[in-house]
């Protein structure tokens, strides 16, 4: 059996997103900024796709900015709050520990600059509230970035009512919804959200575009100084097919996102049930609260990355969470962030599912983890210290 498990890493291509960009590669190959009539036909598909963006977002189309994607975005709202702030002597940042690295490494880069950065600490329950945004806003606050739903443990914040925090104290808030557009209900009006990032490649889109939300009258600043597009705030010709790919993908995702939600969510239960049955087992992140597709386990004795190895060959591609891109043996941030120990972190593992997964693979998955994760304990001496009260249980 192959079964494809870490949606949240990125998503196979629907077949509505393929179908909307082919014409846009052999026949409507203009560029939107030639006058001539496949120019201009590109220009128009670019104003309809703006204007999907902006419908399911509520929006309007001018307050949406194609980006190479999700970390574009979330640089390019960060750094436009900052100088943003910078006028009026405003320099400082707040947001959390277990935001995406697109976020945190813009926020690093600015505390090198002279600003100053809050991160808040997240629950056990991997959610942040509206009280400690509250608490944590000085009159010097210029932007408040939260995530909307976690990447790794698929926690949901409670993003109206930051928002709403925000809007009180007159600061700008941002979040990053690359995990959330497309699966939850997004409402920029109603939930006060002043900036917001996107991902195409996260709902069944293509990868490298994405959106940034920006509400009109937030002056953003250029990342890629350039030629008039993207009303002068991003330069670069515009990736005509890749746009209309995600357009159609969003205008998809949106459309069935009830449906597919109830389904994923009964999908999501089953399997964390099935793993809760492994002993020494831990849910990370709210049973509830979380993305309908996301599930992550810490299990008590064993490594991550040995875990993956595993499964794989039984034919399950899954995360444990923490992206490995530099081969780092370090935990997931997230992990630790909501208060797990070392030790614990390092045996975690993410299977975050989508629409076309079944009951059956569910079934699939719960066996296999129970088969591997037993077969590791076997050979771990963490596991045999446990079994002889060497040490004790941090996970009973
Ligand atoms: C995937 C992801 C990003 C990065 O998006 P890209 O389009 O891959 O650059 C940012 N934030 C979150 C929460 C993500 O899951």
């Amino acid at each position: 059996m192959k079964i494809y498990a870490d949606n949240a890493a990125t998503t196979k291509m629907s077949r509505k997103a393929i179908d909307a960009m082919l014409p846009y590669m052999d026949k409507i190959y203009g560029n939107p900024s030639s006058l001539y009539t496949i120019g201009q036909e590109a220009a128009e598909a670019l104003m309809q796709a703006r204007g999907t963006m902006a419908k399911y977002l509520n929006c309007t189309p001018r307050e949406i900015l194609f980006t190479s994607g999700g970390s574009e975005a979330d640089n390019q709202a960060i750094i436009s709050a900052a100088r943003l702030g910078a006028k009026k002597d405003k320099k400082h940042i707040i947001s959390t520990a277990f935001e995406h690295h697109a976020v945190l490494h813009t926020l690093e880069k600015l505390e090198k600059e002279g600003y100053e950065v809050t991160l808040l600490d997240v629950h056990e329950n991997g959610i942040v509230t509206p009280e400690q945004v509250r608490d944590a806003i000085r009159p010097d606050t210029c932007l408040v970035t939260i995530m909307y739903a976690n990447n790794e443990i698929g926690t949901i914040q409670p993003i109206g009512e930051i928002g709403a925090v925000c809007r009180e104290a007159g600061v700008l808030f941002h979040t990053d919804a690359v995990q959330a557009a497309g699966h939850l209900p997004i409402d920029v009006e109603k939930e006060n959200i002043d900036m917001l990032s996107l991902s195409a490649h996260k709902f069944h889109g293509p990868k490298g575009t994405g959106v940034l939300y920006a509400k009109k009258g937030i002056l953003l600043t250029n990342l890629i100084e350039g030629g008039a597009q993207e009303r002068g705030k991003r330069g670069g010709t515009e990736n005509v097919p890749a746009i209309m790919g995600m357009a159609a993908a969003f205008e998809e995702a949106c459309q069935h996102r009830e449906e597919y939600a109830k389904k994923l969510t009964a999908l999501r239960d089953q399997l964390i049930e099935g793993l809760s049955g492994i002993p020494h087992s831990i849910l990370n992140g709210d049973a509830k609260k979380r993305l309908p597709g996301n599930v992550n386990f810490c299990f008590e004795g064993i490594e991550g990355e040995s875990l993956l190895l595993l499964l794989d060959e039984k034919g399950i591609s899954a995360s444990s969470g923490s992206a490995c891109t530099s081969g780092s043996l370090d935990p997931s941030h997230v992990l630790l962030a909501i208060g797990r120990i070392h030790d614990i972190a390092h045996g975690s593992l993410r299977l975050s599912l989508s629409e076309e997964n079944t009951e059956e693979e569910v079934r699939y998955m719960i066996k296999s983890v129970e088969e591997v994760v037993s077969y590791l304990r076997q050979m771990s001496p963490v596991w045999r210290d446990l079994q002889e009260g060497k040490r004790e249980y941090v996970i009973q």
